[in-house]
């Protein structure tokens, strides 16, 4: 018994570690800065407070002092950022007396909806574009118990279908038109900011419907304004190149990319975007499938970090445009999602040696091993 607690003490610095129950969700750590009262329904899983994850080896790549951070949220409940979003949402939902909820999506919103629905008691309607939502994204709709809607489509046609439903019946739209949205996403910005002390210089942000481009640029200037940061970032807001609209500046009809959750042509939080991006001195760039996935196997090979594709965009743009970084700067990448969620990508692609059928034993793992 003494030893025992002698042992546990000298591992130990005097007082006890933070309880990992410490953090109550974003809501309740972020009340006064959202648009919520005594009469909200707080509908939580304690989403929020998502780990600042330094990248030596991409800010290598780099070189010049320059310090990369992973802002990753795909450690979130349902394993993406729309989790910031969703309490919100679904909250005021609540609170509104609504019995059901629905949205479009490219697997994340309709996974994070789900999940905040049915934990608030209410049913949630969730379309999809057919054949194209990650298996993992699926899964979880229907464990949580969505009922989803399929549609031969893409996704800027389902969501046209999900509002003229909302309009006309009784369900409360989630997507991230949807204002309080974007107010759960906004508090992103303020953990990035708590947790360095500063806004970073650079935002790299993978954008697709450019709610959450939106959100943090909405979030930092809170914080700014309140003179909690003395800076701003650049916004740099990173599109797939088969479905960059914001790029282009036009509504990509055919949208197409591996990076299925930026699989957009024609976001709906333009405008909100246009404004992050001139308001910052930042920019809207492109990145190739084949970037994205060079940037998707360096953080996981290089960094140990597993996020989906679209989630690597940023990366990809930052390594992109690495030559335009002030030396000794700070940039903070935002990983949208957890790579879990997509696992058919991850398989195919990967530079890993991967020996399959062979006899169990000793001497022929040895050989395989290079021994
Ligand atoms: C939704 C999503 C995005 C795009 O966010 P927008 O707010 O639509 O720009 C990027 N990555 C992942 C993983 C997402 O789920």
């Amino acid at each position: 018994m003494a030893l025992l607690e002698a042992l546990r003490r000298l591992g130990q610095p005097a007082g006890r570690p933070p309880s990992p129950q410490s953090w109550p969700g974003l809501i309740e750590a972020y009340r006064s800065w959202l648009p919520v009262s005594a009469a909200t329904p707080v509908i939580t899983l304690q989403e929020g407070a998502t780990p600042l994850i330094p990248a030596p080896v991409i800010a290598a790549r780099i070189g010049r002092d320059v310090k990369v951070f992973l802002k990753y949220d795909g450690l979130n409940p349902t394993g993406s950022f729309k989790d910031r979003g969703m309490t919100m949402a679904i909250s005021k939902a609540r609170e509104a007396g609504s019995e059901a909820v629905i949205c479009a999506s490219t697997g994340n919103t309709s996974a994070a909806a789900a999940a905040y629905a049915r934990r608030g008691g209410m049913r949630a309607f969730v379309l999809i574009p057919d054949g194209y939502v990650a298996q993992g994204k699926l899964a979880q709709a229907l464990l949580y118990g969505a009922e989803v809607l399929a549609v031969q489509g893409n996704f800027d046609r389902a969501l046209a279908i999900v509002r003229e439903v909302a309009d006309q019946y009784p369900v409360t739209l989630v997507n991230s038109l949807n204002p309080y949205r974007l107010q759960g996403q906004k508090t992103a910005a303020f953990e990035v900011v708590d947790t360095l002390g500063e806004a970073p210089d650079w935002l790299c942000i993978p954008v697709g419907n450019a709610g959450n481009i939106s959100a943090y640029w909405m979030g930092f200037n809170e914080y700014r304004n309140a003179g909690l940061c003395r800076r701003l970032p650049r916004m740099m807001g990173f599109q797939a190149a088969g479905a960059a609209p914001l790029v282009l500046g036009r509504t990509v009809e055919q949208p197409d990319t591996i990076a299925t959750a930026i699989r957009i042509g024609n976001p709906v939080n333009r405008d909100n975007a246009l404004r992050a991006q001139s308001e910052s001195n930042g920019a809207f760039m492109a990145v190739t499938d084949a970037e994205i996935i060079e940037a998707y196997k360096l953080l996981g090979s290089g960094e140990g970090v597993f996020c989906e594709p679209a989630s690597a965009a940023s990366v990809a743009g930052l390594l992109k445009r690495q030559a335009e970084v002030p030396t000794g700067a700070t940039v903070v990448c935002v990983l949208t999602g957890n790579g879990l969620k997509d696992p058919t990508t991850a398989i195919e692609h990967n530079d890993s040696r991967f020996h399959t059928g062979l006899e169990p034993d000793t001497a022929t793992v040895a050989r395989v091993m290079g021994f």
